[in-house]
Parts: C-alpha cells; sequence; structure tokens
C-alpha cells in the first residue's frame, strides 16, 4: 500500500463556501477528516469556528466548470454549497467520498450519452438533408461496430424464429440436431466449411435448416442464415445448394440485413442500437418485421449473386450453380419468390450468372454421400409431432 499525505491527519485548503439562504461567498477553509467534511470560517473573530460539517454519504457532487469541484448536500433543501479549487483538497474529498465519485462516475457517463447522442442527431440530420434516409444508412453501416451488428443479429434471430416456424414445431422447426439427423448436420457443416474458409467473413456464420416448404433462405444481421428444406428439396446438386447459400453469404458479408434494418426503422433505433439498449423492447420487433417483410434492390441481389459467383470460384464448386437452382425454382410458378428470388428479375439474374466466364470443370463441393446425407437432413417427424407437418 502506498503511504499518501492523505491517508494522515486531516487535509486543510480553502475553499468558497455560499450558505445557501444569501448570494454572499464566504471564503472558508475546508478540513477533510475521516468521516466528514468540517468547513471553518477563515476571518475575522469567528476565525475557525465550525460554519457546518458535511458528512462524507451525504455529498452530491454539483456541476461545475473545470477543475472546480463544487459540493452540495443530499436531502437539503437548502442551496448551500462549496467550490473546491486546490487539486489536493478536491482529490482527497473524491478519494474519501466513495458515494460521491460514483454519483460522479454516473453522470460522467450520461453526459458522454448525451454528447454522443446530440452528436450523432446533428451528423444524421445533415446527411440525411443533403443524402436521404437509404444513403445516410449506407454510410452508417462502415460504422455500427460488428459487436453490435452480431447482437442486433442475435436479438432479431431469437425474435423472427416463432414468426417462421408457422406450423408451431417448437424445437422440431430447425432440422440436424436429431440422432437420424447427425450425418445431414456435418454434411451441412462441411460445405458451410469450405463456403466459410474462403468468405473471410467479419462474424461467425451460423446456419441453420428448418422445417419450411418454400424453396427459400434468408440471412439475418450478423451471420444467421436460414435455409428452407423446400430449397434443399429443389436442389439436385451440393452446388446448387452452395451456390444459394453463397448468395445469402454475400448478403452477410455485405451487411445488407442491418442496412435495411436502419433504412426501415430509422434513427431512432440507430441511436439505440448504438447505446447499446435495444435487445429487450419494440425495436427488435421492428427490425424482425423488416427483415421479414422488406425485399432487396435488383441492385443489392445483384451483388450477392456476384459474391456467389465468385465465392463458388473461390472454394472450387460450379459458380453457375447458382443460376441452375433459380432456373428450376421460377419454372414452377406456383413457389414463392421471396427472400432468395425477392425480384420478378430473376432471369436478368440468371443470365447475368450464366455470362460470367468459368474456367475448367469444377469437381461437386460434396461426395454423393454427404450429399445424400445432407438431402435428408430433416428426418420425418413422428406423426405425433404436430397435426399437419407437410412432406417434402
Ligand atoms: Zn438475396
Amino acid at each position: 500500500m502506498t503511504d499518501t499525505p492523505a491517508m494522515h491527519a486531516p487535509l486543510r485548503g480553502p475553499a468558497v463556501y455560499f450558505d445557501g439562504t444569501s448570494s454572499v461567498r464566504n471564503d472558508v477553509v475546508v478540513e477533510a477528516d475521516a468521516k466528514a467534511l468540517r468547513i471553518l470560517a477563515c476571518r475575522g473573530q469567528g476565525r475557525d469556528r465550525v460554519l457546518d460539517e458535511w458528512p462524507y454519504a451525504e455529498l452530491r457532487r454539483m456541476s461545475a466548470p473545470e477543475g472546480v469541484l463544487r459540493l452540495g448536500r443530499r436531502g437539503e433543501t437548502l442551496l448551500a454549497r462549496l467550490e473546491i479549487r486546490a487539486p489536493e483538497l478536491a482529490a482527497a474529498i473524491e478519494d474519501r467520498a466513495e458515494a460521491l465519485d460514483r454519483g460522479g462516475a454516473a453522470e460522467r457517463r450520461l453526459r458522454r450519452q448525451i454528447v454522443a447522442l446530440s452528436f450523432a442527431a446533428a451528423a444524421s440530420l445533415v446527411v440525411t438533408a443533403v443524402f436521404g434516409l437509404p444513403a445516410l444508412a449506407s454510410r452508417i453501416i462502415p460504422l455500427v461496430p460488428l459487436a453490435v451488428e452480431h447482437k442486433l443479429g442475435d436479438a432479431i434471430d431469437r425474435n423472427i424464429r416463432g414468426t417462421l416456424d408457422s406450423q408451431h414445431l417448437g424445437s422440431a422447426f430447425a432440422c440436424g440436431a436429431a440422432p437420424s439427423e447427425a450425418a445431414g448436420r456435418a454434411a451441412l457443416d462441411k460445405l458451410v466449411g469450405k463456403l466459410e474458409t474462403v468468405a473471410a467473413l467479419p462474424f461467425p456464420l451460423h446456419v441453420e435448416v428448418v422445417r419450411r416448404a418454400e424453396p427459400n433462405a434468408m440471412a439475418l444481421p450478423g451471420g444467421h442464415v436460414y435455409i428452407d428444406d423446400g430449397l434443399i428439396a429443389k436442389a439436385q446438386t451440393p452446388d446448387e445448394l452452395a451456390g444459394a447459400l453463397a448468395h445469402e453469404i454475400g448478403h452477410v458479408a455485405h451487411r445488407d440485413g442491418t442496412r435495411t434494418v436502419l433504412q426501415t426503422a430509422g434513427l431512432s433505433f440507430l441511436f439505440g442500437m448504438m447505446l447499446g439498449d435495444f435487445v429487450g423492447g419494440g425495436a427488435v420487433v421492428i427490425a424482425a418485421r423488416t427483415v421479414l417483410k422488406s425485399s432487396y434492390s435488383r441492385r443489392v441481389e445483384a451483388s450477392a449473386d456476384a459474391y456467389s459467383v465468385d465465392l463458388m470460384a473461390k472454394a472450387g464448386g460450379d459458380p453457375h450453380a447458382l443460376a441452375a437452382i433459380l432456373k428450376r425454382i421460377v419454372g414452377d410458378k406456383n413457389e414463392g419468390m421471396k427472400l432468395l428470388l425477392d425480384h420478378p428479375e430473376t432471369k436478368d439474374r440468371i443470365a447475368a450468372i450464366d455470362a460470367v466466364a468459368v474456367a475448367g470443370t469444377p469437381l461437386p463441393l460434396l461426395d454423393a454421400a454427404d450429399w445424400s446425407a445432407l438431402k435428408q437432413i430433416c428426418a420425418p417427424l413422428p406423426a405425433n409431432a404436430t397435426g399437419n407437418v407437410s412432406a417434402h
């Protein structure tokens, strides 16, 4: 333990005291002893007379200019206050009054948050006025910390599950956990691993296959990707599934989900994210709904397609496989075309993917045994699990 003068007998120093009843400034001497501050008169006849004594536990820090420690007394109706400029004395008081320091820390934290918020509000008003909200979201995305997006993704994921699980399957909604599905899960992990290795994403991917009949997939903020087992049913080769998955990985890499949430839910949501308190409230419900309802622009989809082509080539797979599965899905007019296919210009997309030149003949990303296991990652549910599970 270091031995400092402050630990010894009372520290004294000059201060200014306002008694709270008049506006007269009184020059006083303050004595900081073990338990309390003693305020002593320092002039005239009453010199060294004790004017007041404030226990440390009752001290309250008041806002003050830099270099001044301004103190009041808790629960005091009078506006009595002390102003201390002597740094050593101020430090000794802050040292001894624990509650004071806690209050001060909270106040400083709040002040910092308010400053950050006002700054963000002012900056965003300017950017919105000049560029509009979509442009604002694009400009702000690079500034959103990855950890915040990750947390947002987890919160949306928890919230969105119930909506996606329209058959109320509960724990059976996601495939791959049952013993009979383990081989399928292992094959999926192998496929995801091949893409993830070459993708170099800022977050780990959480890819899940869920029991939904649509030939669809979707990416949430922060690396969550859902593959409907309807899409696996439609895929004829592992590379077709991988191509679709790579398209969703493109949305993850481009942070498209987070940008959409910011564009739609707006700036107040951004502030909530910045202050880190968005997880509990209605904001996540709005964000989840936004992710479900909104569709990406043609440019964003084309960019995810281009990402897929590039990633598939890097992984040694067939870059045209995405076009092949899109063609098959588009051929079936009754199928919904929402997320993977959320635009009517799918034929243009297919043409663009097919137009990319590919060198050599790629090998399938999974062998026949793994592919067969992956096709069966959603084992049939027991008849009594639910009333209306559709078979795929
Ligand atoms: Zn897409």
